[in-house]
């Protein structure tokens, strides 16, 4: 296959001896949980989100977990509350409302930014409502002034779930004064997983905030519960991060401006080259500072396009072909009415944009899709 969708193994080939000599240093220090490398990303991670806290856990999905249960612990959200959330997501965004006790409200999407539609928020409010999850979607912002509008009229939490979005810019500046994503509303989740714009070698996540008292109260019960050693104030989980993975994104945390710039230079030899009119392309906000976690065209003949494709050496993938309503386990939303999102996971397709896919690919996948008749 000439254009793989994914080589994570070539993603971090060019990093390997810096990898291989963090992962010993690791090693020979004999601390392997709770150390100071993970002290150190905790510190750089706040820095890059513009944000004073960041407590870095297992993975996003506890990221996003903890974020709602230390509210819940604090007595400032509750087990029953609902939570507003974009129908079109990785799953992972809802499970985090739903293992809380939490009822989700599914919240369609805008046809251009593909992320939650503000101008739908207002309908789904209802005095139980309390929080609001935006999820930067692909690496493009879900932020905007009728977004903090109604959060600040209802007084609800914001809690942005960062995954795809590390290292982005929204044209609005958040609650905090700031623009980069991870740090507009009042808490965020990361995760590190290896696919990721940041990925780690394994499992990762962090909570960014900042709320002393929240960020308190997520290292606490990621750590059984604990505040001070052997003293538990919750009934905590163990949601901690390695210190091999801290070390290992410590490295990787250098070379995310050059990563998300190679993926931006790819997402805009796609959106110039591809003339294709069967193709729908993502658009490219130039107020704002997308990080291209995926690169999603909207294609009628979506099996066509991708076998097409598949024929010419171009392997894609699709994100996410079953949203979250459909799912077996939400089989309750299954009737929900979410036109934009049903038309995305029916009609979308992820280009080939990671390591190491360059402009000039981008530019060859480009003229491949023009050769696709329909
Ligand atoms: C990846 C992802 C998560 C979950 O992160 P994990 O580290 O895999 O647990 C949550 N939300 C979104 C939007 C994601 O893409």
């Amino acid at each position: 296959m000439k254009y793989q969708f994914l080589d994570l193994a070539a993603a971090n080939e060019p990093y390997m001896e810096e990898l291989q000599e963090a992962a010993c240093n690791v090693i020979k220090s004999g601390r392997y949980l709770r150390g100071e490398q993970t002290n150190l990303l905790e510190q750089e991670i706040a820095g890059l989100c513009e944000a004073k806290y960041c407590v870095a856990v297992s993975n996003g999905l506890d990221a996003l977990r903890l974020i709602l249960r230390a509210y819940i612990e604090l007595g400032v959200l509750h087990r029953d509350d609902h939570v507003i959330v974009p129908a079109n997501t990785y799953i992972a965004s809802v499970l985090a409302i739903s293992d809380n006790g939490m009822t989700p409200c599914l919240c369609d999407a805008r046809s251009d930014t593909m992320n939650m539609d503000s101008s739908l928020i207002e309908n789904l409010i209802t005095p139980a409502v309390t929080a609001i999850m935006p999820v930067h979607l692909y690496g493009t912002p879900c932020w905007d002034e009728e977004l903090m509008a109604i959060a600040k009229r209802y007084d609800l939490k914001i809690i942005e779930d960062n995954a795809q979005g590390i290292g982005a810019k929204s044209n609005v500046v958040g609650i905090n004064g700031t623009s980069t994503t991870g740090g507009l509303g009042h808490a965020s989740a990361i995760s590190f997983y290896p696919t990721k714009n940041l990925g780690a070698l394994g499992d990762a996540g962090a909570v960014v905030t900042n709320d002393e008292q929240l960020a308190g109260a997520v290292r606490a019960i990621a750590n059984y519960g604990s505040d001070t050693r052997y003293h538990n104030i919750y009934m905590g989980l163990n949601c901690r991060i390695d210190e091999i993975q801290a070390a290992m994104l410590r490295v990787k945390l250098r070379y995310l401006n050059v990563e998300n710039m190679r993926r931006h230079e790819a997402a805009q030899a796609y959106d110039q080259y591809i003339t294709n009119p069967l193709v729908n392309k993502p658009d490219i906000f130039g107020n704002m500072i997308q990080i291209w976690h995926q690169y999603v065209i909207r294609v009628e003949k979506r099996d066509q396009m991708r076998d097409y494709l598949e024929k010419n050496g171009v392997m894609t993938d699709i994100h996410y072909a079953t949203p979250p309503h459909r799912q077996p386990c939400y089989r309750r939303f299954q009737s929900y009415k979410l036109p934009v999102t049903n038309d995305i996971a029916d009609h979308a397709i992820s280009l080939p944009i990671g390591h190491p896919i360059t402009a000039d690919d981008a530019r060859q996948i480009a003229n491949i899709i023009n050769g696709f008749k329909g």
